[in-house]
């Protein structure tokens, strides 16, 4: 099949190349000359694993090409993807710039029968709109689908290749038939096509995130209860994660929900439900719960260093919103980086990925370390906000004999506390007990 995908961002690519890895023909558009450049040449503009073998080999087979000029690339196509960001406009409803772009461009350069999907995250009542700006031109049928994206930054292609549902929302026969056919070698193993309605289908992505969202809220508060009552946040989850009507994904308290969606999706599905004259006051809550999280790790620092960090040489672990991406919209490594630089202390940062992104971000306020343990030289106390690999099992003595005080503050509940307090760590985490070895008077597993 024709397919061009239209945004070549975390999604677009992801779909584009699996697509073309599937056997189809694909066109994937963008109107950042910068980076379709890069890609002709196999310079992938996002870190995501297993994406830059897919980019390289489908377009050496002459699957995969990458072009700005997004009508030509729309006149070649029996099926459209639209795959544009959808970011937050001020008032936290999404914004539908970009996606509504692309349907004048759709209507204006098609040049045969079309399916059209949105695949970006849109509101309710996006793939209407779509169509009307769409009809306003176009010279010859089309049909609309709605297909939300679940892949996960840091696991896409697997995500994609593998999915544990497709949701299509498609209202003519001929639509569904062209997915069915094109998500055919995707669902080999069983994974269900559910086919709905398009609002349906639309509502559901947006139900997806808030759930997810709403899971780790949860788990924050119930953490941070933990903490006070003297309870242990990492019992208390697998306690309830092995209740079958529960499970234990989605159960990890942590800084608080970053990224491109949970943050925006919760923000724009609370919006609706007020443009439409009621609440989710589940949503507001889990909005307000996580903006609050994300300022406990530099909370916790400040309140282990006796009232202030002024004058401190902090290491910061992470600037991800999580592992296995160099994604850092919306991380919690931002709230804690502004939270300590505007307290007085000084920074030395370390992530595997994304310092080049952070480098955009946090310019020269704070300083980027080679490798985790140059970030510790010196270093009076260490924070650790994204849960990389390469943080779980690190050589615990030789972190000790750099720092010049083994002070941690872990975001991610890496570490055993005993361990921690045996290893002569003062060590924090959230919504367990403290390891206090390091403190004079310590005594380790003793609670604050
Ligand atoms: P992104 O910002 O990484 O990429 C969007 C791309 O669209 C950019 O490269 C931009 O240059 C391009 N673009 C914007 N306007 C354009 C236009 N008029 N013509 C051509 N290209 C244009 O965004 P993303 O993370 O890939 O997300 C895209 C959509 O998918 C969003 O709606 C998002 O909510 C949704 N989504 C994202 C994820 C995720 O994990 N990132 C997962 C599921 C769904």
């Amino acid at each position: 099949m024709n397919i061009t995908v239209v945004g070549t961002g975390y999604v677009g690519l992801v779909v584009g190349a699996c697509l073309a890895e599937t056997g189809n023909d694909v066109i994937c558009a963008d109107v950042e000359a910068a980076k379709i450049d890069g890609l002709k040449r196999n310079v992938l503009p996002i870190y995501e694993p297993g994406l830059e073998a897919y980019v390289e080999r489908n377009q050496a087979d002459g699957r995969l090409a990458f072009t700005t000029d997004v009508a030509w690339a729309i006149g070649e196509a029996d099926v459209v993807f639209i795959a544009v960001g959808t970011p937050p406009d001020e008032d936290g409803s999404a914004d539908l710039r970009h996606v509504l772009d692309v349907a004048s461009t759709i209507g204006a350069a098609m040049r045969r029968e079309l399916v059209i999907v949105t695949k970006s995250t849109v509101p309710v009542g996006t793939a209407a709109r779509v169509a009307e700006v769409v009809a306003r031109a176009a010279k010859h049928a089309f049909h609309m689908v709605s297909n939300p994206e679940f892949l996960k930054e840091g696991a896409a292609v697997d995500d994609f290749m593998k999915p544990d549902r497709v949701v299509l929302g498609a209202e003519s026969d001929f639509a569904r038939g062209v997915m069915a056919e094109l998500y055919a070698p995707f669902v080999r193993t069983g994974a269900p096509i559910i086919f709905m309605d398009i609002p349906s289908a639309e509502m559901t992505k947006y139900a997806a995130n808030a759930m997810l969202a709403t899971r780790i809220s949860f788990m924050n508060e119930i953490a941070n209860l933990c903490e006070r009552v003297g309870a242990n946040v990492d019992l208390v989850r697998r306690g309830i994660g092995s209740d079958g009507r529960i499970g234990p994904s989605f159960l990890f308290p942590g800084p608080g929900y970053g990224g491109s969606c949970f943050p925006k999706d919760v923000q724009a599905l609370a919006r609706t439900a007020r443009e439409r004259g009621t609440s989710l006051a589940i949503l507001e809550a889990v909005e307000a719960v996580n903006a609050r999280q994300k300022h406990r790790v530099a909370e916790k620092l400040v309140a282990a260093a006796g009232g202030s960090v002024a004058g401190m040489r902090v290491a910061l672990w992470g600037l991800s919103f999580k592992a296995n991406t160099d994604d850092m919209r919306e991380s919690p490594a931002l709230t804690v980086a502004s939270d300590l630089l505007s307290a007085g202390a000084t920074l030395v940062v370390h992530d595997p990925v994304a310092l080049e992104e952070a480098r955009k971000r946090l310019g020269d306020r704070v300083s980027y370390a080679g490798s985790g343990y140059d970030a510790l030289r010196d270093a009076d106390a260490l924070v650790v906000v994204t849960d990389w690999n390469e943080y779980r099992h690190p050589d615990f003595e030789r972190m000790r004999s750099l720092m010049r005080r083994p002070l941690i503050i872990d975001g991610r509940n890496l570490y055993s506390v005993e361990r921690m307090g045996e290893l002569g760590f003062e060590y924090y985490s959230i919504g367990r007990p403290d390891a206090r070895a390091w403190a004079p008077a310590g005594q380790v597993g003793s609670r604050t």
